[in-house]
Formats: C-alpha cells, structure tokens, sequence
C-alpha cells in the first residue's frame, strides 16, 4: 500500500491559477489541511478528497511577505505554493527558505527570468537559446536608431514587471518611437521601464511551454496555446488571457521533444553555468516561425489560464510533483498526463482589459457545473453573504475535457451559455484556429 505522507499547504493567489492549483492540490490523498491566501469565493468552495475539509481562505494579500511568513510558522505549513510572480520578485522563496520553511518557487535570483527581461535576453544570448534578434538600451537616441535597422518592426518591453502591460508591438518607425519615449522617457511604467529590451517583430503561431524544474532536471508539460486579445478573430486589446486548450495541433509530440531540447537543454546548462538553482515552473513563450522555434519571454511561474487546462489534464498527483521539485528529486518522478484534451474559455467582466463594474452577481455556476467533465474555475470574484459576485477583470475560467477537443470546447460553452451575469463577456472562437487545423 502506498503511504501518504500528510502534508498541510498553503497555495498563495487568488486568481484562476490559483483556484485550478487548490483544485488539484485538494483531491490529493496527501492534502491534510489547504489554505489560500488570499483565494476567492470558488476556491473557498472546495473541499478535500481525503476527510472533507473546506480549504480556507486567508485574509493576507500575495505581497504581504512579513504576514504570510508568520502564518506559514504559526500553522506548520509544510509546504508553500507560490501561484504570481510579484512575490517570487520580492524574493519570498529566499525569504521562507531562510526561515526554515519549504516553499515552491523560484528564488530572487532564478525568478529574475520573468523579473527582468534584460536578464533573460542576455541570458539567453549568451547561452544559445533561439530568440528573436534584439538590443537592450536605456537611451532613447540608441533604441529609435535600432528601432529604424527594423524598419520599426519591434516589441518595445520595459525590463520589469508592468502587470503584463510592459510589452508594445509597433509596425513603423513612428510607432516604434512612440513606444520608447512613453518607457524610457515618460516612464510610464516607472523603474520597471529604466532600461528597455526591443525584439525584433516575430511572425508565426505563439504557443505556451512550460516545464517543472528541480534544478537539475526539467520536465516537459504538453502544449497549450492561450488567447491574448480581448475580442473574437484576434482583435481588440492584449489581456491576461481570454481562454486556452490544450494539446495544439500546432506541434506533435516529435516536434515538442524537439523544441523542449533545443530550448531546456541550453537553459539548464546555462542555470548551471551560472549557478542559478531553478526550482518551480519555467513558463516560455514561443513563436513557432519559419525558421524554428524563438523565445519571446520567459514567465518563473504558471500560465492563467494555462494552469487550467494542464491541471484538467494532469493524472499525477500534483503533491507529489511539486515536493520533488522542492526536493530536487523530480528526475525519478514520472509525470503522466490524460490524453483527453481539455478547454478553458474566460468569463470578463463587460469593459476589460479596461475599467469595468463589480458586485455583479453571477447565476447558474451549480448548473454548469453539475455537466460531466466540467470545471468553472474562479478568478475575480467575492462572496456577499452567500452570493457570488464579480469581483475582477476575468471573473471565470469555465473548464470542459473530453475525448476530442471538438467534445471538450462544445461542452466548455455550453457550460458557459448556462452562466450569466450582467456585461459578461468572452470570446466565442477558443480553440476555432486549431479545430480547422485539425479539420484541413
Ligand atoms: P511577452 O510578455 O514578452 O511575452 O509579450 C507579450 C506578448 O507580446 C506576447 O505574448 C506576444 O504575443 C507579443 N510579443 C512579444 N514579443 C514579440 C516579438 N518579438 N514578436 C512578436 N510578438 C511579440
């Protein structure tokens, strides 16, 4: 019989990553006690597999290091789950790690992957990872002269953290000006936008990688592919993610072998090299362009929504995997991963990615939820005495798998036509690009 060890945890967010990594966490027979901090209304919902306890939601936001640390300590956490990247930024890993206490992570310096995009691209320069051809600058006269060699072609991304809106795609030398002076001059990001890294514009399809790491050994997840724009057909503006299905057809299982060595293997002699103990989830973007697979960027934490359709997938236990990342023991943990194919389709509130209501109250979630192989992951949303309301800009990742991904995204809308609440917007076309695929 196998043993389990019993593990209390504590998973740190409060959006759909965070809710799809509390679900998953909970149906582990090691999960004796889960809390989130802070959570949202959905994941206070859940419950665990193993002795039925509510997970609880813990008044502490995902910054609040001093305050999260004291937790941790006051209830023997064994184990801390870092959903965002801000407190991998701030360092919370080292923090936790100095303390005595086990946390899931990258540390400050290997987090600096998603924390500064200089970092990364001269990581990846100096250590042969495909990319797009770039410059790193902080003044304005050098960047446009650069800027001019593309004939304006460029991504414009300020090093830091801008809460995802760091990144500026230009077409011409005007717009490509424009972008430089509102990072480097008007600093409208503030000191994340000090220096800046201009890519040259890449054509191709964009797919999402990501790969748990120990340190030594990294381990391949299947492809995913997300949806950035706002409205249907690639149009409107960038968000945090519209919806995402998982595998793409965009790239067989060869091909994945393949781009994950010529990606991982460099990156892990690069970590080495340097002496970067990388331990978490390594999360590249990549366009797929005529002439191979290039890195736009490197996330240290989990994809939203990404997370969502990898965890419908995952027939691992997620303890399990995450402690020997930890451990640094992941080389004699074999992952396995349903062949079902899974969808995520995003409920927004009306106005995002702009400014939007909140407090509207959301009907039908029992309903979409009691269809087989569903799963309405929360993002923002509140409880107001029983009621759930939205309270964010991505208010539901409405989750479906199935045999096909044709079975998988019908059912993931049908569970969305049975939800509603008032301005609820999402995008009809999850997954449309790659069922034609699939189809031709
Ligand atoms: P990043 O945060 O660096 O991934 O950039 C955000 C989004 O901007 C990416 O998901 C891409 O859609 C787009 N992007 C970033 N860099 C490039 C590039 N070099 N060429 C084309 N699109 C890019």
């Amino acid at each position: 019989m196998v043993q389990f060890a019993p593990m209390r945890i504590l998973v740190i967010g409060s959006g759909g990553r965070e809710h799809a990594l509390v679900w998953k966490l909970a149906r582990s027979p090691h999960t004796t006690q889960l809390w989130c901090a802070p959570g949202n209304a959905g994941i206070a919902r859940e419950r665990l597999a193993r002795g039925g306890a509510p997970v609880q939601c813990v008044k502490l936001g995902a910054e609040d290091l001093p305050g999260l640390l004291q937790f941790a300590r006051d209830q023997k956490v064994d184990l801390t789950v870092v959903g965002p990247d801000n407190p991998l930024a701030l360092g919370i890993v080292d923090r936790f790690q100095e303390n005595g206490l086990r946390i899931w992570g990258p540390n400050r310096r290997a987090a600096q992957f998603e924390s500064s995009k200089v970092f990364s691209q001269h990581f990846m320069e100096k250590h042969g990872i495909p990319t797009a051809k770039s410059g790193v600058f902080d003044n304005p006269q050098q960047a446009k002269a650069f800027t001019d060699s593309l004939a304006g072609k460029c991504a414009v991304k300020a090093d830091g953290l801008a809460l995802g809106k760091g990144v500026l795609i230009c077409h011409d030398p005007a717009e490509a000006e424009a972008a430089i002076d509102d990072i480097l001059v008007r600093k409208s990001f503030g000191d994340a936008g000090g220096r800046i890294v201009i890519q040259e514009l890449l054509e191709g399809i964009e797919i999402s990688l990501h790969a748990l790491c120990d340190g030594k050994t990294a381990r391949l997840f299947p492809t995913a592919q997300d949806h950035k724009r706002a409205l249907d057909g690639d149009q409107g503006l960038n968000t945090g993610g519209m919806g995402t299905y998982s595998p793409t057809p965009f790239l067989n299982e060869a091909e994945l072998t393949a781009v994950g060595d010529e990606i991982l293997k460099p990156w892990l002699r690069g970590c080495t090299a340097e002496g970067i103990d990388y331990r978490g989830i390594l999360y590249p973007g990549v366009m797929l362009t005529k002439s191979g697979p290039k890195i736009l960027e490197f996330n240290a934490r989990f994809g939203d929504p990404e997370t969502q359709v990898y965890l419908t997938r995952l027939d691992s236990d997620l303890v399990e995997l995450l402690n020997a990342c930890v451990d640094g023991t992941l080389e004699n943990l074999p992952m396995k991963w349903s062949p079902m194919a899974s969808v995520c389709v995003v409920m927004a509130s009306g106005g995002y990615p702009g400014s939007y209501p909140k407090g509207k109250p959301i009907q039908g979630l029992e309903a979409a939820e009691a269809l087989p192989n569903t799963k309405v992951f929360h993002a923002g949303t509140a409880d107001a005495s029983g009621q759930v309301v939205t309270s964010g800009g991505r208010v539901l990742g409405v989750t479906a798998w199935g045999d096909t991904l044709s079975s998988a995204c019908a059912r993931a809308y049908e569970a969305v036509d049975l939800i509603h609440f008032e301005g609820a917007q999402f995008r009809r076309d999850i997954a449309a690009k790659a069922l034609a695929a699939i189809r031709s």
